[in-house]
């Protein structure tokens, strides 16, 4: 089966190099692999006179009565007149049909394929796929042919479909013998699953539609065991491996706090995570765990709690922030949640002076310091910690791996971790992508928000928008107004800004308006500078890039503007958002964009105006996009599945996961009898992956 693919029977060299450069064919098992997209129905044929008035792909079977050469504009086309006993229309081709010519055979039936072109109510077929109706009957017996994903280049080349078919079917006879089963034969009879020979007949030359989908069932099953087996088994090694220190007890510290210091009642959800949290931390195994939570759901809480938990079993802990701005306003909130507690905590980032550092690095280094916030900062090598025992990083997807990788070499043990992301990851990409990682979620926001209302409202609307953001300042609240900003053309959406800006500055004149203004191209002083004017009040509107995306609190501000929405993605949208609805006031969403949008654009702020659930909007992204862009390049080759979809056979998936959960849970090792075949296939198995990285 590892044979190469140019060794195949009407193959060849050039070929070969087509069908991996196109398709990424380069063996036998490959190509077998190599799954249908679609099917056509062999036995049936369409009337040319009852041809469906759209574009829509056909078989009919006729005689070409004659062949013409018609001039045009670049070269000749050459048209085959084709006619069955209802009608007559034109098979045209435009290039590569001179070798075609000689071997067509005039009022000999042919069977015919392709798409529809339709052109002043005449039917024509541009570049069918063409075979003598002889012929096609000796074909395989089946119900259906196969219609294979292709591309432009292998069609122009002559690998058409009918070569792949062909070069399926040859392969499927001789190799026959080969196709050994990858699934124990408990969990065939379990899920009622078609054999792995079977199953690849079918699902290339299906005899029924009925046999056809259990085939693709079968496939698809197979695809997601053992994407999952070894996920889990790869978390799992990972946790025999690694030691955590012991943080048995929950002592004064956390108690003190709890009993007398904590604003408010916990959420349902934040009880549940940290004593999720809890427990991970007292099993001697280092906890790597991720804390999802919608913006505003109140991650905080949970990483202070976390911490304490590590203080009273006499370690530190540190909380890292992936901007300046966003370490500032952890500091401030732990420091304000902590006063009189007498427990110490002090914030370092890059424009710490020198003098500061100096100080810190003692206390920290003593054991005297037990908080330390901050940003990457953290990480450098002259920082020390006495005895960090507990590392929590926020907003995840700003850190490079190489970074937090940092933070285990500071210690014999590494430190416990925990992930904070506000990024929402549909549980079907998280299952499928992490596996059998810890994932805790705060699912519910704290009681008492009212749901932000979000509109949606065109650049020619922005006077009657401009009204409305003068009443809520009128009201005492303040207004964030958001640009985008796309790496590529920065100096394009600078001017965005800087136009924006003065337009804004026009319609809200000083004294009775103060405007703060933050960019990416500011100093992090001035920006920190304009932040804290917004944040003390004293400015009512914030004009900024996106570099307020990542968890600034103003609980005053209720109006959030982003201009240009469609240009942005739907989990940015929805962060941004996050930022209002911080208080008790009603707070608005207003996104502004062109009148002209694409249909993806359109959706993605329909879906704005209709949805505050992080998660909801979520799955949408993920339709839209598909799984690998939505987590970055970093994971894309994860989720190159064959025949499985993650977003549409979610069932088959979860039912793989338990059923891999629990054979790891049983037989880690594959000893049992019933388990060599997966010992076998696995070993077998080139999937490889570093998404491990990802997560510290
Ligand atoms: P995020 O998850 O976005 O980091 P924060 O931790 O900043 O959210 O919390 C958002 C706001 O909600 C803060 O002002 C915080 O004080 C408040 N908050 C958090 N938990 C609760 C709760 N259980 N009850 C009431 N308010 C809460
Ligand atoms: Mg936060």
């Amino acid at each position: 089966m590892q044979t190469e693919i140019a060794y195949l029977k009407g193959v060849g060299p050039e070929r070969a190099r087509l069908l991996k450069e196109e398709l990424n064919i380069k063996t036998f098992q490959d190509l077998l692999h190599f799954f249908p997209n679609r099917y056509i129905d062999r036995s049936r044929f369409h009337p040319i006179n009852q041809l469906p008035n759209t574009n829509a792909e056909v078989q009919i079977k006729g005689v070409i009565t004659s062949i013409e050469y018609v001039q045009q504009k670049r070269g000749k086309r050459m048209v085959a007149h084709f006619q069955d006993e209802t009608g007559s229309m034109q098979l045209v081709w435009f290039r590569g049909y001179q070798w075609l010519r000689d071997s067509m055979r005039l009022n000999q039936p042919y069977v015919i394929f392709g798409r529809i072109n339709w052109f002043k109510g005449q039917a024509s077929m541009p570049h069918p796929e063409m075979e003598l109706e002889h012929v096609f009957q000796q074909g395989v017996k089946a119900a259906f042919y196969p219609i294979y994903p292709s591309s432009e280049k292998l069609i122009n080349k002559g690998v058409s479909q009918r070569v792949i078919q062909k070069l399926v079917a040859s392969l499927l006879q001789q190799k026959e013998g080969e196709f050994s089963e990858t699934l124990p034969s408990y969990l065939l009879n379990h899920f009622k699953l078609i054999s792995k020979k079977e199953a690849l007949h079918q699902v290339h030359y299906p005899s029924t539609q009925n046999l056809l989908s259990r085939a693709q069932m079968r496939l698809k099953f197979e695809e997601f065991f053992y994407m999952q087996l070894q996920l889990i088994l790869k978390n799992h090694q990972r946790k025999q491996k690694i030691k955590g220190h012991v943080f048995a007890a929950v002592g004064s510290v956390f108690r003190n706090f709890f009993d007398n210091h904590l604003p408010f009642t916990l959420t349902e959800a934040q009880k549940r995570v940290v004593k999720e949290i809890r427990t991970d931390l007292g099993t001697g195994r280092q906890m790597n765990r991720l804390l999802q939570g919608d913006v505003g759901s109140g991650k905080t809480i949970v990483a202070l709690l976390s911490m304490l938990i590590a203080i009273d079993n006499g370690f530190q802990g540190t909380l890292v922030a992936p901007t300046e701005i966003l370490a500032q306003q952890h500091y401030h909130s732990l420091k304000s949640l902590l006063e009189g507690t007498g427990i110490h905590c002090a914030l370092l980032t890059g424009s710490s002076s020198k003098k500061e550092r100096i100080v810190l690095h003692q206390a920290l280094e003593s054991g005297e310091l037990s908080i330390l916030v901050g940003t990457h900062a953290v990480f450098e090598e002259k920082v020390q910690f006495h005895n960090l025992g507990l590392a929590i990083i926020d907003e995840q997807h700003r850190f490079g791996v190489a970074q937090r990788a940092k933070l285990w070499q500071k210690n014999d043990i590494p430190p416990h971790v925990l992930v904070m992301t506000a990024t929402p990851i549909p549980r079907t990409l998280a299952m499928s992508i992490y596996g059998d990682l810890d994932i805790s979620l705060i699912d519910t926001l704290p009681p008492g928000r009212k749901p932000i209302k979000t509109l949606h409202r065109y650049d020619n609307n922005r006077l009657a928008v401009f009204g409305f953001v003068k009443e809520q300042i009128e009201l005492g609240r303040q207004v964030y107004i958001v640009y985008p900003l796309i790496q590529e053309s920065e100096t394009l959406d600078y001017k965005d800004l800087m136009d924006g800006y003065e337009s804004i500055s026009r319609s809200f004149p000083p004294p009775k308006h103060q405007i703060s203004i933050v960019h990416g191209k500011m100093k992090s002083e001035d920006k920190a500078y304009e932040m804290e004017r917004f944040v003390q009040g004293k400015t009512q509107i914030m004009v900024a890039t996106t570099v307020i995306e990542v968890g600034v609190n103003v609980p005053n501000a209720s109006v959030m503007i982003i201009e240009s929405a469609e240009r942005f993605g739907l989990s940015q949208l929805h962060q941004l958002r996050g930022r209002v609805g911080r208080g008790s006031e009603q707070s608005y969403c207003i996104l502004m964009s062109g009148s002209k949008l694409s249909e993806e654009g359109k959706t993605r702020l329909q879906t704005m105006v209709k949805s505050n659930d992080g998660f909801e909007i979520a799955e949408v992204d993920l339709r839209l996009r598909g799984p690998g862009n939505l987590m970055g390049t970093q994971q894309s080759g994860v989720l190159q599945l064959k025949i499985a979809d993650v977003i549409k056979d979610t069932e088959l998936l979860k039912a793989a996961r338990d059923t891999a959960q629990q054979i790891i849970k049983k037989d880690s090792a594959f000893n049992n009898k019933d388990h060599q075949v997966i010992k076998r296939t696995l070993s077998a198995l080139r999937f490889d992956s570093n998404i491990w990285n990802f997560i510290s």
